[in-house]
């Protein structure tokens, strides 16, 4: 099987409580706690598949964590840069919350995505759980990666998009991911301004004045393949969800997707 990316999974507190998070879906034992744990556990697995395939993308994510808050990240990431193929690149999935705090860290990664759906703090704290936002402003006009964000959309915030993405623009953000959760098949509501221009894995990819925005819903993408590395050691190529009292595998579209 060929993969479009690898996950290294972080599991353990978080400093967001997203009511939405999937981690709290996963089965309890893929969420063992490493945010300590160095290196991750079964790390040589995934570093020898993604060697063997040639993935090029290894991203930092986290289940039901941050993965900033991992004690060992910049270690971590001196030892991939060594370990892995050449060709390989180092992407970070984060909330945001701890970025500027670990600013010459994050700025080692080869991109970054940030979880974030609002700039009003009580939009926010619907979303996040937190009316702590991050400030993106700063963290773009620091980061010297390209910055990705994703913000989930629902209830809380579909009515205030087109405000978002003009400031997001404003801000110097490139790339915005409009995403529906797992689930939800609610269409996007139009947002004035936005011009199709694309696709991808069937959905669509937008310019907003120069701002590229692509309108996700997860029951129309094609799947995406992922190998992942949960936090007790699992390597999976499934997403491992609970459904009441039994284990289901269902496929990686919502993986590296968590934060
Ligand atoms: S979705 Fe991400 S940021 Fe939110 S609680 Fe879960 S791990 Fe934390």
């Amino acid at each position: 099987m060929s993969y479009d990316f690898a996950n290294i999974l972080f599991a353990g507190p978080c400093n967001r409580a997203c009511p939405w998070c999937v981690g709290r879906a996963l089965a309890a034992p893929l969420n063992q706690e490493n945010l300590t744990h160095y290196p991750p556990r079964n790390l040589d697995a995934l570093i020898e598949a993604v060697n063997a395939q040639r993935i090029r993308d290894v991203i930092l994510t986290g289940t039901n964590s941050d993965p900033q808050l991992y004690r060992h990240e910049r270690r971590l990431l001196a030892l991939l840069r060594c370990r892995l193929h050449e060709g390989a690149r180092l992407g970070l999935h984060t909330n945001g919350a701890r970025v500027l705090r670990r600013l010459e860290t994050f700025n080692r990664y080869d991109r970054a995505c940030i979880s974030f759906p609002s700039f009003d703090p009580q939009r926010y704290r619907r979303l996040m759980g937190s009316p702590q936002v991050p400030d993106l402003a700063a963290i773009l006009a620091a980061a010297t990666i390209p910055v990705k964000v994703s913000a989930v959309v629902n209830e809380h915030n579909e009515d205030d998009l087109g405000p978002f993405l003009a400031r997001c623009r404003a801000i110097g953000v490139r790339r915005v991911v409009l995403r529906r959760l797992l689930g939800d098949q609610r269409p996007f509501a139009p947002i004035a301004g936005l011009r199709p221009v694309g696709h991808f894995k069937g959905n669509p990819v937008c310019d907003y004045e120069g701002l590229q925005v692509t309108l996700w819903r997860f029951d129309r993408t094609r799947a995406l393949r992922s190998l992942n590395l949960f936090a007790d050691g699992t390597l999976s190529a499934s997403y491992l969800l609970h459904e009441g009292a039994a284990r289901r595998a269902v496929d990686a579209r919502g993986a590296g997707a968590l934060l």
